[in-house]
């Protein structure tokens, strides 16, 4: 990654997804900037930023337009140029992840559950692709919840189906430009956005005792995936779900012997 620069959007804290990116892609020589939403979080971001040698750290809510513009208006102001963005943001009512979908969700919440955890992305991809003048990746963050019904995940499956839409789209459209876009999904991980979920204790140790690896998967498990998917070495990989879940996505139903016992 020596000579790449990269925004990374969605670090809370040490637990989550985009600081094992993040961490990953430093070790890697790659030069990063990051995004913090409010105050109180930033305070969290700097010095994790700072210990990887970035001061580049920039305040951004993707539900006002105007503060995903300005981050871009600051990057210009420091970087030529722009190599990878690392979307990993994702918000829903945490009241609406739990219970029965078509009972709970309410339009509002499914419009703002979309337009953070979805629509961000391609706004985001707007702006970005503006900048990569020698190609580029893009990388999401979704969930299996996606394709199969996980219970509790309700409208955040909804908008992470739509998220793997977009992020199909979106390499199409930029692909003739070089600049490739694909996703991770992630078996759970316990962050702050995991512990919205209702049962995500159960719903961890359940992926634990099924997965073919037989444990759940680490930030540095995912860190790795990422450096793939936004290095060269996966330059003829675009518009792909690359799972990172030990396994878990390939199963069809509970081991026998857990059934059994
Ligand atoms: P996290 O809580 O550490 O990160 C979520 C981030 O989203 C936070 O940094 C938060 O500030 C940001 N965010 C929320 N609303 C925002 C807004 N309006 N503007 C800007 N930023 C906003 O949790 P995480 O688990 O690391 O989540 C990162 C991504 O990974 C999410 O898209 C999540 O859905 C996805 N994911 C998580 C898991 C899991 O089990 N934790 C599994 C698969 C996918």
């Amino acid at each position: 990654m020596q000579g790449k620069r990269g925004l990374i959007m969605g670090v809370a804290n040490d637990h989550s997804i985009a600081w094992g990116i993040a961490k990953t892609l430093a070790q890697h020589g790659a030069e990063l900037a990051f995004t913090y939403q409010g105050e109180a979080l930033g305070k969290r971001v700097a010095p994790l930023a700072q210990s990887l040698g970035s001061e580049l750290v920039i305040p951004c809510d993707v539900e006002d337009i105007a503060s995903v513009d300005a981050v871009f208006e600051t990057l210009d102001r420091t970087w030529d140029g722009l190599d990878f963005v690392v979307h990993a943001i994702g918000f829903s009512d945490k009241s609406q992840l739990k219970g029965s979908y078509v009972d709970v969700t309410t339009r509002e919440n499914f419009s703002r559950t979309m337009v953070i955890s979805c629509f961000s992305f391609t706004e985001i991809a707007q702006r970005a692709a503006k900048r990569m003048r020698n190609g580029g990746s893009l990388l999401t963050l979704t969930y299996g919840g996606s394709t199969r019904v996980m219970p509790n995940y309700n409208v955040m499956g909804v908008a992470k189906a739509a998220l793997e839409a977009s992020m199909r789209y979106i390499a199409s459209d930029l692909g003739p430009k070089g600049i490739r876009c694909n996703a991770i999904s992630a078996g759970p991980v316990r962050t702050l956005a995991g512990a919205g979920i209702s049962d995500a204790r159960l719903m961890f140790t359940y992926q634990k005792a099924h997965a073919p690896l037989r444990r759940t998967v680490t930030i540095e498990d995912i860190g790795g995936s990422a450096l793939y998917l936004l290095s060269d070495l996966s330059n003829g990989v675009t518009g792909e779900i690359h799972y990172v879940d030990s396994g878990y996505n390939i199963i069809s139903m509970p081991r026998p012997d857990v059934l059994k016992a």
